[in-house]
């Protein structure tokens, strides 16, 4: 039987797997991915990874900014672990081969980044994800006994008990459906973004991890914070990274103005700077952009609104070493130059702050489950994430829960329960039905735009009670629609409309949390803005949402306290010294 089973193959499912490997190298460990591990998400990360390494910076400095980035719903406890071991697994993935960019007498090069008042991110240009990945792949490679489940989607958890043992999932190349007991699983499924109809993720990104956790009886948390990100191309949503603004990039507004310093994020400075307005915090900086809408300075294109990012000044040298790819983007994607042209940028939906529940150790309270990197909620990020906290995430939150579920299956060496045989069955039989499919009804693809319309109406920047309880009921509708769509391939190899229906129902699952959630939530913080609630609130919401599956499939959101350790609730001041 596999001890850990890991479900996904980006960045904190492959460090989990190496962290098995390297406690135990008898524990039978698996790696689950519904695509080649390397073409996971984690692969597109651009800007960086942040860990304190400069003389002039400190752990405290690096959890302060994380904390009142997050408008203080970070649990502190975790924060203070995370910024403690970042910096060690940065450089553990330097002695795994991850070529880190380099100052010119050979130390590790740091970056700006929004938010981050100390320059602290780590980068491999603007590649840092794909050099990421195929350090921790490479490194895998070295497990011989690393079982790896390539293409294979995961439908359900196998749960007896309070306990999970294993899983279901459809191999898609032949649709074979196997059920693979184990006695621990870690979900590391990423991202959810695809709920949105405008996203910075990939393809991949519904939120599976998510959902099954929430079948399986374990909360999400704090699905209401959503991050957009203040720079993707208007058309298809590909993001520019933050390190073009670290750079020295500056935004502007039809007239040319650098419309941030209205916002209280500092003054324009000619050069870049480490508190310079355009690094302020994504969140505020995407509120910004709906203002200079609202006032007329935006942009209109096909495409939607936008305003401009300006890289001109920087010149090609170091446009070309320091964020070779935002020109290739550029010129692929959008068919100009950022040397010599504007760049047209809108904010996008781009990270899910929220996710399943787990302690600091990735333990959900399902005995055995659980989670780590962008599809957890530990919670570090709070109501919004600091560009560059993400990948250190997955790295030290990824080895963490690797080690407690290989603990875990240390001290548990029972063998296959009965439940295995009899919800393997189950859930192969619903497989088979759903793919035996119905010849009338609606296509999954129409429904799922309806969702993300829906979502992008009353879950985006800005947020208000009654467009909110609407989608709630849009949402609920749409849920029974989907148990009636119109099946065209009733073939088992590569049956991609299989695995569309079941994202669709995973996504479905997110974006009812996602709303449940935010109607829930009467104040505005980080990335949750109410207008009908425009203040912090911390009397009544200094608190994280937790949402369980009710009986009858609905969310039931209650509140869970923050942990406060050494940094009592503030205000987020950025811009001033
Ligand atoms: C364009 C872009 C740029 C970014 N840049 C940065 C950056 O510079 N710095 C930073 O800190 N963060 C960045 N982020 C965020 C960061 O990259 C992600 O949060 C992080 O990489 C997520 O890693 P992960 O391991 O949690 O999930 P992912 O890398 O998304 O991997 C998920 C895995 O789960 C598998 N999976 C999912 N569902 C199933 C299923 N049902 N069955 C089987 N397998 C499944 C997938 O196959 C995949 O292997 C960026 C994100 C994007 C989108």
């Amino acid at each position: 039987m596999i001890d850990v089973l890991i479900v996904g193959g980006g960045g904190a499912g492959l460090r989990a797997a190496i962290a098995v490997a390297e406690l135990d190298p008898s524990l039978k460990v698996a790696v689950v991915s519904k695509v080649y591990p390397m073409r996971s998400h984690t692969v597109s990360a651009e800007g960086g990874a942040a860990g304190v390494i400069g003389l002039d910076d400190t752990l405290d400095e690096h959890c302060y900014d994380t904390i009142s980035g997050g408008d203080w719903l970070p649990d502190q406890d975790a924060v203070e672990a995370f910024v403690y071991e970042a910096p060690r697994e940065l450089m553990q993935l330097e002695h795994w081969g991850c070529p880190w960019s380099r100052e010119p007498d050979g130390r590790v090069a740091v970056r700006p980044f929004g938010g981050m008042k100390k320059m602290r991110t780590w980068y491999a240009a603007d590649k840092t994800g794909f050099h990421l990945l195929h350090t921790l792949f490479q490194t895998t490679l070295k497990y011989q006994d690393i079982i790896r489940y390539d293409e294979w989607f995961v439908t359900k958890l196998v749960v007896d008990d309070g306990r999970v043992h294993g899983v279901v999932a459809v191999e898609i190349r032949t649709g074979r459906i196997e059920t693979i007991p184990a006695r621990t699983v870690i979900l590391a499924t990423g991202g959810c973004g695809r709920v949105f109809p405008f996203t910075t993720n990939a393809a991949i990104k519904t939120g599976d991890g998510m959902a099954l956790a929430y079948h399986a009886g374990a909360p999400l948390k704090d699905m209401e914070f959503v991050q957009y990100h203040p720079t993707g191309l208007p058309f298809t949503g590909i993001l520019i990274t933050e390190a073009a603004r670290a750079e020295g990039g500056w935004l502007i507004n039809k007239d040319g103005y650098r419309y941030l310093q209205d916002y209280d994020l500092g003054k324009p400075t000619p050069t870049p700077k480490l508190r310079s307005m355009e690094l302020g915090p994504r969140d505020r900086l995407s509120q910004a952009f709906v203002h200079e809408q609202e006032k007329g300075r935006t942009v209109d294109t096909p495409y939607g609104p936008v305003v401009y990012l300006d890289l001109r000044h920087l010149g090609e040298g170091k446009i070309d070493t320091r964020i070779p790819f935002v020109r290739e983007l550029c010129r692929s994607y959008q068919n100009l130059d950022p040397a010599t042209d504007l760049i047209p940028v809108r904010p996008v939906v781009h990270y899910m702050m929220g996710g399943v529940h787990t302690d600091i150790d990735g333990a959900t309270p399902v005995a055995g489950l659980y989670a780590a990197g962008e599809t957890a909620c530990v919670s570090i990020n709070g109501a919004n994430r600091l560009g560059s906290n993400s990948l250190p995430e997955c790295l030290v939150f990824g080895r963490r829960a690797g080690t407690a579920a290989a603990e875990f299956a240390l001290s548990h060496r029972d063998g296959e329960a009965a439940a295995v045989r009899s919800q393997g069955d189950d859930e192969r039989r619903r497989l088979e039905r759903a793919r035996e499919g119905r010849r009338t009804g609606e296509h999954v693809a129409d429904l799922r735009e309806q969702m993300q319309h829906t979502l992008e109406g009353a879950a985006g920047i800005y947020r208000n009670g009654d467009v909110l309880a609407k989608a709630v009921d849009t949402l609920a509708e749409l849920r029974q629609r989907a148990d009636e769509v119109c099946f065209d391939d009733t073939g088992a190899a590569f049956n991609t409309e299989l695995i569309n229906l079941q994202e669709l129902h995973t996504m479905l699952d997110v974006a009812q949390t996602i709303v449940a959630c935010a109607l829930n939530r009467q104040e505005s913080r980080g990335a949750h803005q109410r207008t009908d609630f425009a203040a912090r609130d911390d009397a009544n919401y200094l608190a994280h949402s937790l949402v369980h599956r009710a009986p009858d499939g609905t969310p039931s959101v209650t509140l869970l306290p923050v942990t406060i350790t050494r940094w009592p609730p503030g205000e987020r001041v950025y811009g001033r010294d």
